[in-house]
């Protein structure tokens, strides 16, 4: 049995797709785990695939990654499931490794794939800033693996799909941890991790207001969402760290990836290497993002952003 949680929606969503593909090798089915979160979410896990839901609410109403690793703890031992996928949130990572501990079994990180054949489970993960990919075999049970957004399409929504929701109130006991306060991260409301279309920009802009070229080109793409790497919002802060990809900067995955001026360092590819059509523009042809690119422009990014975004307002005129 696979079992799976996420605070988020959307990935749980993921997760259980996710789940059913692995699912037929270990006893078939798919349970997720909802904790404090409203009965609609439950009823959604179950018309996307779930086989069944426990739905737990307790006293901690606000996460609290000790207590809800103890209750996870307690479903695993109650149902004994092969296989636990927790979505690669922030909390998401800090249970899948207390979860681990608490059972005494192994747990992989941001796993891009996950195999089960027979009851033999590996995870992949890359290594190395993605110069190599670990693959890891479990050698004990439940395999924790931790999985980022995006792993897998959720299955179409089927209300009459049956599953069984099971409700249950559970009193946890409280660590002597507490959160004192919680203070939203100030962010321009821009989630590079979601976009659909990213044109992203790099040393290779002279000027903070050269920026707009690159808004442009976005805006025209109706994509809107622009990135960036790590000196143009670390070291010259023309944009804030939302914009920033990569390695220490954030993981996206979008349909569409346009590398302005970027000349593709591995600790840049790390962030965007799962990015479907990836287009590089630089004006060396030699520049390591021709060899991550679907398509490259050799050429200077001040004659071609222009042209581009003039011909896609003439093309959607
Ligand atoms: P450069 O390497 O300077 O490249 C600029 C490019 O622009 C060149 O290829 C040049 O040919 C091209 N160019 C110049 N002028 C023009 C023009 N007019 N028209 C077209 N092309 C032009 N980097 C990240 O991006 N994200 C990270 O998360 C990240 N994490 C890191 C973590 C660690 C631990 C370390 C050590 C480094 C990290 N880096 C990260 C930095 C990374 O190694 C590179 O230094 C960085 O990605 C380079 O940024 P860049 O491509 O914008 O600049």
């Amino acid at each position: 049995m696979v079992m799976i949680y996420s605070d988020n929606k959307k990935i749980a969503l993921e997760l259980v797709a996710l789940g059913k593909t692995l699912a037929p090798n270990l006893s078939g089915k798919v349970y997720a785990v909802t904790i404090n979160q409203p009965d609609t979410v439950a009823k959604d896990l179950a018309a996307h695939g779930a086989d069944g839901v426990h739905e737990v609410t307790t006293n901690i109403t606000q996460f609290k990654a000790e207590e809800y690793a103890n209750l996870l703890k307690d479903l695993v031992t109650e149902h004994k499931p092969d296989l636990v996928l927790i979505g690669s949130t922030k909390n998401g990572k800090e249970l899948a490794a207390r979860l681990a501990a608490l059972l005494d079994t192994g747990c992989v990180m941001d796993a891009t794939a996950v195999h089960a054949q027979g009851k033999t489970i590996t995870a992949e993960r890359v290594v190395y800033s993605g110069n190599g990919i670990a693959v890891e075999q479990f050698t004990s049970t439940p395999a924790i693996v931790s999985i980022p957004p995006r792993a897998a399409e959720p299955l179409p929504k089927n209300e009459h799909h049956h599953a069984n929701i099971m409700k249950k109130q559970v009193t946890l006991k409280e660590y002597p941890s507490k959160i004192q306060s919680i203070q939203e991260a100030t962010s321009e409301g821009i989630k590079v991790e979601d976009a659909e279309i990213i044109v992203s920009c790099g040393r290779g802009l002279k000027n903070k207001t050269d920026i707009q070229l690159v808004s442009d080109l976005a805006t025209a793409l109706k994509g809107k969402t622009v990135g960036c790497s790590r000196p143009i919002a670390a070291d010259l802060k023309w944009l804030s760290e939302d914009h920033w990809i990569g390695l220490s900067g954030h993981k996206v995955k979008p349909k569409l990836y346009i590398a302005c001026g970027i000349s593709g360092q591995i600790q840049h590819i790390a962030g965007m290497r799962d990015s479907g059509v990836v287009v590089a523009i630089n004006k060396d042809p030699d520049a390591l993002i021709f060899k991550s690119a679907d398509y490259g422009i050799v050429g200077d990014l001040y004659q071609v952003l222009p042209k581009l975004t003039s011909a896609l307002k003439e093309h959607s005129a």
